[in-house]
């Protein structure tokens, strides 16, 4: 009676451990997207739970998932200077035609 407990219970964490090595396998490109932090996590998670019960798209989601990571573009903003009373210095608004500061007309191209 023991004995047979015992059995089913190890028999049961067996069952468990070999469902979570499963569940771990299937999820494995999500798993490594979650880990290398890629930019499409979201997809692979999707591919793979969708369709990660074929082997195409399991496939697919771990290729997502390893691909190198898409350099950080750094949008530099060309910002033209802000034009600037050439009187006084103060920051002038685009298309604003006076000076707020000392009245000076906004001079063409300032
Ligand atoms: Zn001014």
């Amino acid at each position: 009676m023991l004995i047979a407990a015992a059995a089913t219970g190890a028999g049961a964490v067996i069952g468990i451990i070999g469902v979570l090595v499963i569940a771990a396998l299937y999820f494995l490109p999500t798993i490594v997207a979650t880990s290398r932090k890629v930019t499409n996590t979201g997809s692979v998670f999707v591919i793979n739970l969708l369709l990660g019960w074929s082997v195409i798209g399991w496939v697919v989601a771990l290729a997502m998932a390893v691909k190198s990571k898409t350099p950080q573009v750094v949008v530099m903003t060309s910002s033209t200077p802000l034009p600037a009373c050439a009187k006084c210095g103060v920051g002038l608004t685009p298309g604003q035609q006076f000076c707020s500061n000392c009245g000076a007309a906004r001079l063409i191209n300032n």
